[in-house]
């Protein structure tokens, strides 16, 4: 570099200053900081204002009242003044004239008047200021002042309480004496004369000075009361946000017509709790996920627990010596088997529920005959059913019923209701399946005469792996969840699940499907059973199943 100054590789990156005026900083270090400072500041700032201004004008319209009596007060005093001196001249001068042909004053008058007794009584008593008399004649209507004519007397007298003497002259009056055969004029001004302006005045500013003191003082009482009235709304909600923001959800603002405000305010704090409303609402939702997920993990692990460790058992126990006694070793292949399957069988549900509750699944819409789809259930159900010898019977509709359904799920919702109905009819009971056409779609009834289900049990039996107290006794197996996927699949049409039971008489099931669960919500349209010759055409536009995996049922020979 030319100047040998090593060059700075990167330009300190200063932003050029902002320019804040010193007077924007001052004003924002005194302004206060809170609305409720500031409107108190504001209302007093007015108040200060309007009193300022108020006093003003009192003083300037009183300063011009004090004026016009003082001249009205002077102008008084003048006349008397001129009217003593006529008396005392016209006494002095005997029958002579007071003012003379060649415009002198009469000796004797010049003497009376120079005298100090009269000039005490003209300023100390009629004037009250200092007089300036001169005495002379009209000419052409004009005072013309004698040549010796001139006299002054000053004011001596000490001053009354409040009295002072204001620096002012007053304007000539001129008193005219005509009685006497030579008329003359005595002119007389008044100056530096005692007056209580002074004192009223500073009286009067002393009064509205209280009186502005004392309103100021009411006033930022009033006014800080009223901004926190103001206030309170806003910082009752600043409060509820506070509460919000550190986890307190239950925190609202209350509305109530006293506390809340101004209308803005009260719409204001109204939305604020709507807000917190929702906001409670979604975290209960996902906390009661969070728990139900947790309770689900708990029970799977306990489900597999059970399987798991009847499996190792085996195993050891093939291991051991019991390996080499083939009757014992195939029977204890034959129950690890068994567990197997019966792993295979949850692993299958829970995958199932899983996805059912997640979304995933989604339903192969068809506007297939239900006939059809309940029909093929029961058929595979036949064979577990004669087995345990339980009466299995079917009542269709007699035309096709075509509502729009997925017929592998619903099928499945036959399957585990025809299997549980099975497992809880003791030998020798009967099974009723009925399909019903509704108005606004159909009915499945799945009815038995088994052992039924205690009234305090049936609000809990589609809660997941829910097993009633009679399940075991009844037959043993069964994990609790083939209901909880039955009311999955059921509310995924839209549909509803019901169940009436009596221990020891049976228990109906019924399932209610719409007609079609994409217009589930809207008011029923009557459906009635499809015409056999509606074309039969898959509806995939909206639902599709993307699942990969078979169904699984609750009963193996059930799983569509
Ligand atoms: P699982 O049958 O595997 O125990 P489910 O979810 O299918 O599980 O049924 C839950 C419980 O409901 C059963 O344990 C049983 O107590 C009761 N239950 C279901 N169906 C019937 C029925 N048809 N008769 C009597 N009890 C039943």
């Amino acid at each position: 570099m030319a100047d040998g100054k090593p060059a700075p590789l990167i330009e300190a990156a200063t932003e050029p200053p902002v320019p804040v005026s010193l007077r924007a900083r001052a004003a924002h270090r005194i302004m206060p900081h809170t609305f409720q400072g500031r409107l108190t500041l504001a209302f007093v700032a007015i108040l200060a204002l309007t009193l300022t201004l108020v006093t003003t004008l009192v003083l300037n319209r009183l300063g011009d009242y004090f004026d016009q009596q003082q001249r009205e007060d002077l102008t008084a005093r003048s006349l008397g003044v001129a009217q003593y001196v006529a008396l005392v001249a016209e006494g002095s001068s005997g029958l002579r004239p007071v003012v003379g042909e060649s415009r002198v004053v009469d000796p004797a008058v010049v003497v009376e008047l120079r005298r100090t007794s009269q000039q005490r009584i003209l300023a100390d008593r009629l004037a009250k200021a200092d007089v300036r008399i001169r005495l002379g004649t009209a000419v052409d209507g004009k005072f013309a002042p004698a040549s010796n004519g001139d006299f002054t007397a000053l004011l001596e007298a000490s001053a009354l309480a409040g009295q002072t003497r204001e620096p002012i002259t007053s304007d000539a009056i001129y008193y005219t004496v005509t009685g006497t055969f030579l008329p003359y004029m005595v002119e007389v001004t008044l100056s530096n004369p005692y007056t209580y302006r002074a004192t009223a005045i500073a009286t009067t500013t002393g009064l509205l000075a209280i009186i502005g003191i004392v309103a100021l003082t009411v006033s930022i009482v009033a006014a800080a009361a009223l901004a926190r009235r103001f206030t309170t709304p806003l910082r009752r909600l600043t409060e509820a946000s506070r509460g919000l923001a550190e986890g307190d959800l239950a925190r609202r603002v209350p509305t109530d017509a006293a506390t809340a405000g101004s209308l803005e305010l009260t719409e204001l704090a109204l939305q604020f709790n709507a807000m917190a409303n929702r906001v409670q609402e979604s975290v209960d939702i996902i906390r009661r996920d969070r728990d139900r997920g947790r309770d689900f993990l708990a029970d799977v692990s306990h489900e597999l627990r059970t399987p798991i460790a009847a499996l190792r058992t085996f195993n050891e126990l093939l291991r051991e010596r019991v390996g080499e006694d083939p009757d014992a070793r195939a029977e204890f292949i034959e129950a690890s088997g068994v567990q197997l399957e019966r792993l295979d069988w949850l692993a299958q549900n829970l995958l199932e529920l899983s996805k059912l509750d997640s979304g995933l699944v989604l339903l192969d819409l068809r506007p297939d005959d239900l006939r059809a789809t309940v029909e093929q259930a029961v058929e595979q159900a036949e064979t577990a059913a004669r087995r345990r010898g339980v009466d299995l019977a079917i009542h269709l509709t007699e035309h096709p019923l075509r509502i729009r359904h997925d017929p592998v799920r619903v099928g499945q919702v036959v399957a585990n209701l025809v299997g549980n109905a099975i497992k809880f009819t003791p030998r020798g009971g009967r099974i009723a399946v009925d399909v019903v056409a509704t108005p606004d779609g159909a009915r499945i009834e799945v009815a038995d005469t088994g052992v039924g289900i205690p009234p305090e049990e049936l609000p809990r039996i589609f809660e997941r792996f829910y097993r009633g107290t009679r399940a075991n006794e009844a037959r043993g197996s069964g994990s609790g969840l083939g209901l909880a996927i039955v009311r999955s699949i059921v509310e995924m049409h839209g549909g509803s699940v019901t169940v009436e039971s009596r221990l020891g008489t049976g228990s109906t099931f019924t399932v209610t499907l719409p007609r079609d669960p994409r217009t589930a919500d809207d008011a029923a349209t009557g459906a009635l059973p499809a015409k056999p010759d509606e074309p039969d055409e898959p509806d995939r536009t909206l639902m599709t199943d993307s699942s990969s995996t078979a169904v699984p049922g609750l009963n193996p020979d059930g799983a569509g």
